[in-house]
């Protein structure tokens, strides 16, 4: 007898979500210098936070005694404003994690389905066991969302179809005339939700926001926790159309985005020396890790994001041998990827570092 028997049974079966390994509990674990590890595994902001988000987080401080805008109003008239959208368009979340619950929430039950692309970000996953719902996963030849295949599982029972869009951990992107032909096809009774987690990365995404505008039931999701540096802080947001979103606004907890955390997004929204500087760095570190792949003739995925997916063979022996030199990467066999890793695009130097480090370890693999 166990006290399972009592619970949700959506609950027990879940596997939980495994997150990048944390810097402290690798410096415990190993002996090392926490200051000397290198943790390229959830594609954060080498650049740290931005710069204008740190000073309005230390005067935020001062009213932490003060339950926050529950509302959010400054930060979302913010966004809404960034956007050329109305305040009832945009929903907060403590990240964007939270809004892809709240989607669940309001959308699934033991009836519905949830459709995503086979490589896709694995929380969708996790969302629609806990809901009960069925997760309907479509082959993404090349790793790229195949969207004609994702249109033709549809059914009546159909409720969300998320699009990450990059994906992580594939780094892929599906193009406007995709979308447009996708979005033609999709019925009024199924919410598409277009993750848009690093957006900011590519020179030219799609664009999506159109069909909010458009009143269509769509979600674009966007994040304070990549190009703005501000992953710990956990703030995300969701713009879709006003029918959409006051559900969605429903579902929340009434203080789910705490008040440092809105100050902290609302200056970094405005911050645009950071995000350009992020991007530069990003698009060196991108062609860094290229050519050193190609050179070495290691098989990677070309990416429109902040981190590479690359084949090295025994990802979770690498990432295991890896750790042990101090550099964090991420092994993919939750994914069903277990001949690769992914690396989150760092600093010169951290990038530097993390393929010395990677070379050691596949040649030492090679000689045994
Ligand atoms: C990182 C990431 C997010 C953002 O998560 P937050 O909860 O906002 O930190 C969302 N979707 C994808 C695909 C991601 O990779």
């Amino acid at each position: 007898m166990t006290i399972d028997q009592y619970a949700n049974r959506f609950v027990c079966d879940l596997v939980a979500y495994e997150p990048g390994k944390p810097i402290d509990e690798t410096a415990r674990e190993l002996g090392l210098d926490p200051s000397q590890i290198v943790k390229v595994a959830s594609n954060e902001n080498p650049l740290g936070p931005s710069p204008l988000a740190k000073s309005a987080m230390r005067e935020a401080i001062e009213e932490a005694h003060i339950y926050p805008d529950g509302g959010g109003y400054r930060l979302r008239a913010a966004i809404a404003e960034s956007f050329e959208m109305e305040l009832g368009n945009v929903v907060l979340g403590n990240g964007s994690n939270e809004i892809i619950e709240l989607l669940c929430h309001t959308f699934l039950n033991r009836d519905a389905e949830l459709i995503a692309a086979e490589h896709a970000f694995v929380v969708y996953k996790l969302m629609a066991t806990l809901f009960g719902a069925k997760y309907v996963e479509v082959p993404d030849p090349g790793f790229i969302h195949d969207l004609d295949a994702m249109a033709d599982a549809i059914t009546e029972k159909t409720r969300l179809v998320f699009i990450a869009n990059p994906n992580n951990p594939t780094g892929t992107m599906v193009d406007q005339t995709t979308i447009d032909r996708f979005m033609t096809r999709v019925p009024e009774h199924v919410i598409v939700v277009f993750d848009e987690a690093y957006f900011e990365f590519p020179d030219s995404p799609p664009d999506t926001l159109k069909y909010v505008r458009e009143d269509r039931n769509v979600c674009v999701l966007r994040t304070f926790s990549k190009i703005h540096g501000l992953a710990a802080l956990r703030v995300g947001y969701g713009l879709a159309s006003k029918n959409v979103a006051t559900l969605l606004q429903k579902a929340r907890q009434p203080f789910n985005v705490n008040a440092i955390a809105q100050a902290g997004a609302l200056a970094a929204l405005a911050d645009t020396e950071h995000i350009e500087k992020t991007r530069a760095v990003n698009r060196s570190g991108m062609a860094f890790y290229e050519s050193a792949f190609a050179e070495r003739g290691l098989e990677y995925v070309p990416s429109y994001a902040n981190f590479l997916l690359v084949k090295t063979g025994g990802g979770d022996r690498v990432f295991r041998d890896m750790l042990k030199q101090g550099v964090i990467v991420r092994a993919m066999s939750s994914y069903k990827l277990p001949e690769w890793v992914r690396i989150s695009i760092g600093t010169e130097k951290q990038n530097r570092r993390c393929l010395e480090v990677l070379d050691s370890v596949l040649a030492a693999a090679a000689v045994a």
